[in-house]
């Protein structure tokens, strides 16, 4: 077999390998460069394999920056199928047309503005081209092996998100193992990732690669968090991802209400996308940790707020409550306009629940700005704001190491990507030491013969 990094090298995003064996091609993950211009601008270069030569992707989980780049995939002449779990092929019809609308949005802003040197500016791929990907995917539940070609796939569970995916691959008695993105063993929705058993090599993700969590029970964390305001009447306003993170809110405000951890407050999900995916959840419940009737207690819990009619009505509400809304970064989405109405209140909180990466909101936020620029107009922020950094879907490094340490005998190789340069460096450094295996960091474009 042979190995191509096209992405996830040298940065967290853009996912994208190529194996090749005995004339079948396949790409597993196809992901978005996303964060600052220069890696957005890689995604209108040339992919490095026509996609008409591609005989199948595989697709460990439905993060963008997995799954994004799927739409251009498919409209430039892909014509194999899109294997993947239920859930991510669920997920993926929610997540794809809603990229191609940003990526028109984005278009649309730059050629009023008049900043892009293409004009008019084009977007990347549009809502259309997201829903056309859907009918490429052909779903396949986890440990059933099948055949694309001259190899054989099998899915097992990564944790991290809802039909998250490691891949192995095999091909005439040698075997790959991509990690996808793992989750934590002690997630509180997701199942711990599965361990390899033998891979003669593996691609291990490295988002965290340097860093530990901090040893915290997430449910006592949150109500310390959002006691004190709603003991004084106020709005916790919680921007959140609206896959995976909101419904782990959810979740967690569940128990601390069921255990009387907290008063029994009105809780609002307003985000059309997290309604969305809360439903997959109860359809798709051997995929997660939670039983029907618990899945059900968690629905039952919150108001999912539809219409903008609703939503604008929320901000004319008194505490206490909690609204849970998206983005989980404060960059758009329904969640700025309750960041208008409520940051000025002194007795309403903004706890925001992840990384804030520079350049965002929520970053200038933990920075300690007094006021933000939201829709034009300056806000005051007189709300408590704290970050609430105990919800991360990602393992950590001892979560990565106790994962690739369960292999059943060292890999010939270990290729570390998905993280920023230091992260997979740290990693690569660990793997060497603590598990004495050999282990690198490709960069983008390099090739490996895996024999
Ligand atoms: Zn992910």
């Amino acid at each position: 077999m042979k190995l191509t990094f096209l992405g996830a090298a040298g940065t967290v995003t853009g996912s994208k390998y190529l194996l090749e064996a005995d004339g079948t091609r396949v790409l597993v993950d196809c992901g978005l460069f996303q964060g600052v211009k220069n890696l957005r601008e890689r995604n209108w270069k040339p992919l490095g394999v026509d996609p008409k030569d591609l005989d199948a992707v595989l697709l460990t989980h439905a993060h963008i920056d997995h799954s994004g780049y799927l739409p251009v995939l498919v409209r430039d002449g892909f014509a194999g199928k899109i294997h993947c779990t239920p859930p991510t092929r669920d997920l993926c019809a929610i997540l794809l047309p809603d990229s191609g609308h940003i990526q028109e949005e984005d278009a649309r802003y730059a050629n009023k503005k008049g900043f892009s040197k293409h004009r008019p500016a084009k977007p990347l791929y549009t809502s259309v081209d997201g829903e056309r990907a859907l009918s490429a995917f052909a779903p396949v539940e986890l440990e059933r092996s099948f055949a694309v070609g001259a190899l054989q796939v099998t899915l097992r569970s990564a944790g991290h998100i809802l039909g998250a995916a490691s891949i192995q691959v095999e091909h005439r008695g040698t075997s790959i193992l991509f990690s996808g993105d793992l989750g934590r063993d002690d997630d509180l929705l997701m199942p711990p990732p599965t361990r390899p058993q033998s891979p003669d090599w593996v691609v291990i993700e490295s988002t965290y690669g340097n860093r530990q969590h901090p040893q915290v029970d997430p449910l006592s964390a949150l109500e310390q968090a959002v006691r004190p305001c709603l003991e004084r009447g106020g709005i916790a306003l919680l921007p959140a991802f609206a896959v995976g993170r909101a419904q782990l809110l959810l979740y967690c405000f569940e128990r601390l209400f069921a255990h009387e951890r907290l008063p029994r407050v009105p809780v609002f999900l307003n985000s059309p996308m997290a309604t969305s995916a809360t439903a997959l959840y109860q359809q798709h419940v051997a995929y997660h940790r939670l039983d029907p009737r618990q899945c059900a207690d968690v629905c039952d819990l919150a108001t999912f707020v539809r219409s903008v009619e609703d939503s604008k009505a929320l901000n004319r509400r008194a505490g206490p409550m909690v609204v849970i809304s998206a983005s989980g970064m404060l960059t758009g989405g329904r969640v700025l306009h309750h960041l208008a109405a409520y940051g000025p209140g002194r007795k309403n909180a903004i706890l925001l629940p992840g990384y804030q990466p520079p350049g965002t909101r929520g970053h200038s936020l933990l920075e300690g700005a007094r006021s933000l620029k939201v829709h034009g107009a300056r806000v005051a922020i007189n709300a408590e704001v704290a970050q609430l950094d105990v919800f991360s879907a990602h393992a950590d490094q001892g979560g990565l190491l106790g994962w690739l340490g369960a292999c059943e005998r060292p890999p010939r190789g270990v290729f570390v990507t998905h993280g920023e340069p230091a992260s997979a460096d740290a990693l690569r450094l660990e793997i060497k030491d603590q598990l004495a295996y050999r282990a690198r960091v490709p960069e983008l474009g390099d090739q490996v013969e895996l024999d």
